[in-house]
């Protein structure tokens, strides 16, 4: 359940009755908006459900008191009706601004790594991608330059002043790709591996979390509570598409989920068009696509020579097509009343 304070209630008023939940036994989450402090309460036994309702609603300084019947409870949009925005650096993700993240798929050697880091920052991305560590269907592809990679990205990340989002996919990595990352990126392939869930919710750095690509939208939004849980409320939901019946495309893009997760979550959600097309010709349709329906960004690859990629070439956009996409998509940002924010 959440407990809604009256917008006078106290900073004491609001404690005494912290202590009260805690001394029951029960997990306690803050969300303090302009107007509002919500607190979370998880872990309710069933047996005590409508007593607590009771006993919190006769607090002169409660507002409401509103049971949540969804498995998932801080994600939920009752939770922080005016939406998680969250900031890296000067760079604001959420909130009414639309975020452009753009890198190459593996961060294959400092020179193609910093051409694309240049580049994409001089059109006007906001955030660099790169995987040092990347997932493979085969155990017998290239898995990324680890360690060095990361490195490689963190002095990206110097020279531009863009922030960097990368891939960890193990809790043992989790404490090193931390120690670089702006952002961390859990994958598709991960977005049900719980125990490294819990570990980036210890973390106090976003997490940007991909749909699993044969997931339901609600069993993201648990895999998101996850990380919520261990209170780290800074996640970004990333649609990168679904496994279908249909083979012309890598994957499925499903548009359905940027509307749904507006409707059903307040963290911000943004679209990766490149793994759910899998065709560079393909991205920039489906980016405005995304957008116009309410995104709040959008995660593309990008590289120097597509062609020599290591890794996702078919759906890496030439550093053409991507200043393409950019002026693609600012009409249709500024038809939905959002910004496109400076990256300066
Ligand atoms: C990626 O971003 O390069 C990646 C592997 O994404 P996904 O987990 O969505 O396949
Ligand atoms: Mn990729």
């Amino acid at each position: 359940m959440i407990i809604i304070l009256q917008s006078d209630a106290k900073v004491a008023d609001r404690d005494s009755l912290i202590a009260d939940l805690k001394s029951r036994g029960y997990g306690v989450h803050l969300s303090e908006g302009v107007e509002r402090t919500i607190i979370g309460v998880i872990g309710t036994p069933e047996r005590d459900k409508d007593n607590l309702v009771e006993h919190f609603e006769a607090f002169p300084f409660v507002e409401r008191v509103v049971p949540i019947l969804k498995p998932y409870k801080l994600v939920g949009k009752p939770f922080k009706p005016a939406g998680t925005v969250i900031n890296v650096g000067n760079v604001q993700i959420g909130g009414g601004t639309v975020c452009i993240m753009a890198g190459p798929c593996t961060v294959e050697s400092p020179e193609m790594l910093f051409e694309t880091a240049r580049f994409v920052k001089a059109a006007g991305a906001h955030v660099l991608r790169g995987g040092a560590f990347k997932p493979s269907t085969s155990p017998y592809s290239f898995h990324g330059l680890g360690e060095t990679g990361l490195k490689l990205l963190a002095e990206a990340r110097e020279e531009t002043g863009l922030p960097i989002i990368t891939e960890v996919m193990d809790t043992r990595d989790v404490e090193l790709v931390g120690k670089y990352t702006d952002i961390f990126q859990i994958g598709t392939r991960n977005m049900a591996n719980f125990s490294l869930l819990r570990e980036v919710g210890t973390q106090r750095k976003p997490v940007m979390l991909k749909r699993g690509w044969a997931s339901t939208i609600e069993e993201w939004l648990q895999a998101a509570e996850y990380i919520a849980s261990q209170g780290n409320y800074e996640i970004i939901l990333c649609e990168r598409g679904i496994r279908t019946f249909e083979n012309y495309t890598r994957n499925t893009f499903d548009i359905n989920a940027i509307a749904a997760v507006r409707e059903l979550s307040h963290l911000p959600i943004f679209a990766d068009p490149s793994h759910a097309t899998g065709r560079r010709s393909l991205v920039t349709a489906v980016s405005m696509g995304a957008v116009a329906t309410g995104a709040d960004g959008v995660i593309v690859e990008v590289h120097p020579s597509p062609e020599t990629a290591v890794k996702d070439g078919p759906q890496s956009l030439t550093f053409q097509q991507f200043e393409q996409l950019l002026e693609a998509i600012k009409p249709v940002v500024e038809a939905v009343g959002r910004t496109i924010a400076p990256n300066a």
